[in-house]
């Protein structure tokens, strides 16, 4: 079997294959390990009660999975043939074949696209108020985004930082209407609006952010301990699009728990999940993946094809 990806619903599905005896590639992609390499510490995986590093936890999942003899491909998938038997994964000429596919491509957090938010990733900025917000007790932070994820975003934040100010590039809420009154009524948030983020400052964390009225120009510089870029996330199905079925945003529509629209195609973690968004729900989806692969394999082949011996 093939999975793609290598985040932690990659990996379970890789743990649960392996340990059921099938042939298991993992292509894990150039930037392997998800979204995970780009946090520190992690409070909220089960079974580390003093935290463990993202990076740490990623290498440490890609270990358990090569005790059971996991081959991996440290590259991208270019393409996929979902159509003809065994399935086919491209990566430029090369071509591997699996009779079943776990997907577990990710998603990827949208970012501003500036050197200093690079430069302080895990060091005050941040796209996950859920896994980072316990670093911000009684800080002051900012939010960016006029969504639901930044609505979301601030009001979880709410329940430990001193105050939050939500920076938006327009007047305009895109956000529902019920959690835009949630965070009106919410005394320890501000907007500012009509308005982005031009500079993150800060040498070894946050210390501030220059941000830019889009109508007058106008620079201010705030002081704050935190920036949660919160404008969306982007499933990495680029190279699925008309091979699989997907939803209006590109991700992978699931059906009956963890089918794709391509029988013998599984689907596991945050490629379909906008919801939950964690490293244990992905964990928790990539073992269902895995496991619906291997038993619908078993159930094609009626017990009877070639396990490694
Ligand atoms: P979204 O709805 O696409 O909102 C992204 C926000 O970020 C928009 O306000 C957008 O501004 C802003 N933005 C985008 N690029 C930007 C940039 N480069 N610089 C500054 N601002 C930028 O994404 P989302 O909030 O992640 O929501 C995604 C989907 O999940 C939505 O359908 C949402 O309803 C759903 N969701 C629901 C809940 C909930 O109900 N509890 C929670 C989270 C997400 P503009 O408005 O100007 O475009």
């Amino acid at each position: 079997m093939i999975i793609l990806g290598s985040g932690p619903a990659a990996l379970t599905a890789a743990v649960y294959t392996t340990r059921g005896n099938m042939n298991t590639l993992v292509i894990a992609g150039s930037q392997y390990g998800g979204q995970l390499m780009l946090t520190t510490e992690v409070e909220n995986y089960p079974g580390f009660p003093q935290g463990v590093q993202g990076p740490d936890l990623m290498d440490m999942m890609i270990k358990q999975a090569e005790r059971f003899n996991a081959e991996f491909i440290y590259d991208d998938a270019t393409d996929v043939d979902f159509k003809s038997r065994p399935f086919k994964v491209f990566k430029g000429e090369d071509v591997y074949e699996g009779r079943t596919i776990v997907v577990a491509t990710g998603a990827s957090a949208r970012w501003l696209g500036l050197e200093s938010e690079k430069r302080l990733l895990g060091r005050g900025v941040s796209s996950c108020a859920t896994c980072d917000g316990h670093f911000f007790k009684d800080k002051d932070v900012l939010v960016v985004g006029g969504g639901d994820s930044a609505m979301e975003e601030a009001l979880f934040l709410s329940r430990m930082v001193n105050s939050i100010r939500m920076i938006h590039r327009r007047d305009e809420l895109r956000a529902s209407k019920i959690m835009q009154d949630r965070v009106v009524e919410n005394s320890k948030i501000d907007f500012i609006w009509d308005s982005v983020v031009v500079e993150i400052l800060g040498e070894q964390k946050v210390s501030g952010a220059v941000i830019e009225n889009v109508k007058t120009a106008e620079k201010t510089e705030l002081e704050c301990d935190g920036v949660f870029v919160a404008i969306g996330h982007k499933p990495n199905t680029a190279f699925l699009k008309g091979k699989l079925e997907l939803d209006r945003k590109g991700y992978i529509k699931v059906q009956d728990h963890t089918k794709t629209s391509v029988e013998g195609v599984f689907v596991g973690g945050d490629v379909h999940d906008y919801r939950y968004r964690q490293a244990v729900t992905a964990a928790g989806f990539g073992c269902m993946a895995g496991m619906d692969a291997e038993k619908w394999l078993e159930e094609q082949a009626q017990g009877d094809w070639p396990r490694i011996s």
